[in-house]
């Protein structure tokens, strides 16, 4: 297991010598020590990624190609391994890091195959006079910070497309789950990636680690994906030197079920929707807006599901749902579901903390939820429903609509007709139509409002690491 920082292809001690240790959220002890970087370290891998760009860019998209698709074996054979530690970090159920690392391995695949397509155009100027060249040439050096919540996917999601575009990056994975993103560049590393290609510092001093890099003048790009909170300050951030941004940011899905809905299907829709990595996803349904005639049968048949799972640690094989990431998750997730009930919710299932030790939450179904409740407005992260009844195709667009995110919506209906309408209508950057997954390599994955800006995966992803370039060109 791989504990230090990743600098110009070596793995290296934090240089003020400091480390900070990693949690298994299921007992609450310490399972490793990581080096803690700063922003001296920051810089010295800014330095590695700035010199190792020009060789990298000018590396031909076949050979990165095939390094990266060597990634996605080694990560594919070892996929049991990292499972088990990402884990004990994470705390998600084995078959939910599996899962993960199977998404994850694809984004390496994936590029593979796209460093070999970043494509121009060549176009006659309306006036005839000359032509219209446009040459597609990396961003630069790339700043990744991730979040704790897919340790891998969120990772391979901006490596993939970086190096595919022949940048250079510097990862600053999430505090709770370094081990998994180190790992990831340990692969990198074994799969060929020239040194100072991938770095990675891991740190607890995120705000003035990730703002050093971003006010270097070789850093061109900055890709992150977390809260929408954090998402506006690094914005800020890089305003001042006009970084090129994505922004992968919170949601606050709806789920929308009619009640010309296949009932069974939404109800299993619902569980990976809102029950994939435990709740604690930016695409889990967040509310959950169910035509009046269903209402009841759909909740109860969802509570059935919801308290039918086994609960306990990760890393058990039976388990199906982990613990959540830290005390304070619970402490919120709990906070809002007792402000629900205290607004005339009622449980149809869970509602409180299990008495047992480790951050765990009880799959919960909330009905009965007054529309002005702050669990339908606040991200919840964790295994609840809440359950709201609409009485018109136009409520329930306006509902799903009044947040302040747009992330991903799903839709489930008997009526194509309606379901594309209703695609059409709702704002979010993906709709999950009669389906409760939308994550998909080959597909732009990206949210709208505050949800995010730019996309990632898909052809999309490939080019939000490249800057198209215009040649005026007369012959
Ligand atoms: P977070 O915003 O707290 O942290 C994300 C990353 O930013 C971590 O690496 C963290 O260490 C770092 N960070 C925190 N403060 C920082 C600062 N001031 N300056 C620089 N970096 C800083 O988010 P989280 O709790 O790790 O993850 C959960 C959030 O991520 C949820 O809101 C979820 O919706 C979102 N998310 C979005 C997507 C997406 O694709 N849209 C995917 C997964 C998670």
């Amino acid at each position: 297991m791989e504990t230090e920082l990743f600098v110009g292809g070596k793995w290296v001690p934090a240089s003020s010598g400091a480390r900070f240790d990693v949690l298994d959220p299921a007992t609450g002890g310490v399972i490793a020590s990581v080096a803690d970087g700063g922003v001296e370290d920051a810089i010295a891998a800014v330095d590695a990624a700035s010199d190792a760009l020009p060789a990298w860019a000018a590396t031909a998209p076949r050979v990165r190609s095939e390094i990266l698709r060597r990634a996605f074996e080694l990560m594919t054979s070892r996929t049991d391994d990292l499972a088990k530690l990402m884990s004990q970090e994470n705390g998600k159920a084995l078959v939910d890091a599996r899962g993960e690392l199977t998404y994850a391995a694809e984004f390496f695949r994936w590029y593979a195959e796209e460093a070999v397509r970043a494509d121009g155009t060549v176009t006659t100027a309306p006036s005839g006079a000359n032509r219209i060249v446009v040459i597609r040439q990396p961003v630069g050096v790339s700043v990744l910070v991730t979040p704790w919540n897919f340790p891998a996917a969120m990772a391979t999601r901006k490596i993939g497309p970086a190096l595919a575009a022949g940048c250079t990056v510097v990862l600053k994975p999430a505090r709770d789950t370094p081990l998994t993103a180190l790992a990831i560049v340990e692969i990198m590393d074994e799969a060929g990636v020239p040194a100072g290609v991938v770095n990675a510092v891991p740190t607890l001093r995120s705000g003035p680690v990730v703002s050093a890099m971003l006010h270097d003048p070789r850093v061109r790009k900055l890709s992150f994906t977390g809260s929408t909170e954090v998402g506006q300050v690094l914005l800020r951030e890089a305003a001042d030197r006009v970084v090129n941004t994505s922004m992968e940011l919170g949601g606050n899905a709806p789920f929308l079920v009619f009640a010309d809905a296949d009932l069974d299907a939404a109800v299993d829709g619902a569980m990976v929707a809102k029950m994939r990595n435990g709740g604690e996803a930016c695409t889990a349904a967040n509310r959950f807006y169910v035509e009046a005639p269903v209402a009841a049968e759909f909740s109860r048949r969802l509570a059935e599901r919801m308290g039918a799972l086994r609960v306990g640690p990760g890393v058990e094989p039976d388990t199906e749902l982990g613990p959540l990431i830290n005390a304070a998750a619970v402490d919120k997730v709990d906070s809002l579901v007792q402000s629900a009930l205290g607004e005339g919710a009622t449980a149809a299932v869970g509602g409180h903390r299990p008495a047992r030790p480790g951050f765990f939450y009880q799959p919960t179904v909330l009905t009965g939820v007054p529309p002005t409740a702050a669990i339908l407005r606040e991200e919840i992260f964790g295994p609840v429903a809440p359950v709201v009844a609409f009485q018109t195709e136009d409520e329930a667009v306006r509902l799903a609509n009044d947040t302040d995110f747009g992330l991903v919506s799903y839709i489930y209906t008997g009526d194509l007709a309606r379901g594309l309408r209703v695609s059409e209508a709702l704002e979010a950057g993906m709709v999950g139509l009669n389906r409760g997954l939308v994550s998909d390599p080959a597909a732009p994955f990206g949210g709208v409002k505050q949800s995010g800006l730019g996309r990632e995966g898909g052809h999309h992803g490939l080019l939000d690491y490249l800057e198209p370039k215009y040649i005026a060109a007369q012959w």
